[in-house]
């Protein structure tokens, strides 16, 4: 019976068929030791030459790092440590050979990994990040879905962008000239709200700006969000509620996966059963001045502004109402200090940086035309965005989270480049 390992629980004592790749192994005299990978977890295989065929042994000795295999064997309980399992081996098939698989066990530098991004997926970490990132995608689907959003995906080729061009990739398109990769869906589902009354969007986005960090990808998946008739502070409770949902998913359901990263779950637990800071902008930047950073009121926070601001935090930390000048035409300005809009970063944990921006939306005609003319865009362009705010207009706010950075807080990995399968950063699009 073919049997998948995360199933062997279920199979004790019983002859299993499990297919999958030789992770590593060694032999010692009449015993070999496999270690089995089948994609939904690894196992111990023992084959002891003294109880197979010799055919059976001679493979056994013979499989090298990679090779594909079909096992035929019993499943036993590991003596010692609860919830392991182990196949003890009686028939063995080579499905496919590998000779000399470039990735060992010893170090090799990130370019080296990087080129070989198609085989390191193979390995323990990189499968521990993608199960994570499965859990973070359905986690976000599951709490919009919950909080009664409706998908409603947005275009990716887009015929201008949410905030100018020049962070934009352009690309031809037929005869109407220059069209663009989406860099967030927001405008679109803006529209969307009027239909279904709260809606989001998950897919790559595309951001042209040069920024070589450990933090951003080119390409990169977000989920935008955005509801009808919900204002400044509920949109960071709906927020909250879904980082919150995420973090106890992973717990919930990515225990090995944290144990092979070696990442210490505590915080997250901890996080859990306390609110998140909510901090205005102004308080943000007399608190980092108080803690050394030069930062000077008006300027967006760096990389090293957010760590410092929530380096000895056990929550996450909203940074709310922020210069009107510093932000795009679309967040409302807050009426008691006209000078501030009503909008929000979020800023995770554990040196993860910012994972949400949000914000309530200009939902006065006026206001916005004024708004997109300040800021040197097209009101042509934007007549249907305007007409938004003609027929019905409403309070709403929404924002955006992306998935790498929340994959990269919640599996603890340093670079955001093994948080999607194939990364494309500034220097690099392949393979
Ligand atoms: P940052 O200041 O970190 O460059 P941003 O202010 O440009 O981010 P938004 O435009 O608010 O970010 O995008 C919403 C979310 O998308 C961010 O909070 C972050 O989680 C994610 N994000 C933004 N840019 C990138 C990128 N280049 N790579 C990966 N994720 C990104």
């Amino acid at each position: 019976m073919n049997v998948r390992i995360s199933q062997f629980k279920d199979h004790v004592g019983k002859e299993v068929t499990i297919q999958g790749w030789v992770q590593g192994g060694r032999s010692s005299g009449k015993i070999a030791f496999f270690e089995i990978r089948d994609g939904s977890g690894f196992t111990q295989a023992v084959v002891a030459q003294d109880s197979v065929a010799d055919d059976v042994w001679q493979k056994a000795v013979g499989a090298s790092q990679e090779t594909s295999v079909r096992l035929t064997g019993t499943v036993s309980a590991h003596p010692k440590k609860e919830g392991v399992y182990e196949l003890q081996v009686s028939s063995m098939e080579v499905v496919g050979t590998s000779e000399e698989y470039p990735i060992g066990n010893k170090e090799h530098g990130p370019d080296f990994l990087m080129n070989h991004r198609h085989l390191w997926l193979r390995s323990k970490k990189q499968w521990a990040i993608l199960r994570i990132r499965d859990t973070v995608e359905r986690a976000i689907m599951n709490y919009m879905h919950e909080q009664t959003f409706v998908r409603t995906d947005s275009p990716i080729f887009t015929p201008n962008a949410c905030e100018g061009t020049t962070d934009l990739f352009p690309v031809p398109y037929f005869d109407l000239g220059e069209a663009y990769l989406s860099q967030s869906g927001q405008l679109y589902i803006e529209a969307a709200i009027a239909s279904v009354g709260r809606c989001y969007d998950f897919g790559p986005v595309f951001r042209a700006e040069k920024s070589v960090t450990k933090r951003h990808l080119t390409e990169f998946w977000m989920m935008d969000a955005e509801a009808a008739f919900v204002e400044h502070d509920e949109n960071m409770n709906i927020q909250e509620g879904l980082v919150k949902y995420i973090v106890r998913a992973c717990l919930s359901e990515c225990k090995e996966e944290f144990v092979i990263l070696e990442r210490d779950t505590m915080p997250l637990e901890k996080l859990l059963t306390l609110s998140f800071e909510r901090l205005e902008y102004d308080d943000a930047i007399v608190r980092l001045n108080e803690l050394g950073s030069d930062i000077k009121h008006g300027e967006d926070l760096g990389n090293d502004d957010e760590g410092l601001l929530t380096q000895h935090s056990d929550v996450p930390v909203f940074i709310h109402k922020w210069p009107k000048h510093i932000k795009p035409f679309y967040m409302k300005i807050d009426p008691e200090n006209p000078a501030r809009v009503f909008n929000n970063d979020l800023i995770g944990i554990e040196g993860s940086g910012e994972i949400i921006g949000g914000s309530q939306r200009e939902d006065d005609y006026d206001l916005l035309l004024e708004r997109i003319k300040a800021d040197g865009l097209s009101p042509e362009e934007y007549e249907w965005y305007l007409d938004l705010r003609k027929y019905g207009s409403v309070p709403h706010s929404g924002f955006g989270i992306g998935l790498e950075r929340m994959v990269r807080w919640m599996s603890g990995t340093e670079h955001i480049r093994e948080c999607i399968p194939f990364p494309r950063l500034v220097n690099r699009i392949k393979p």
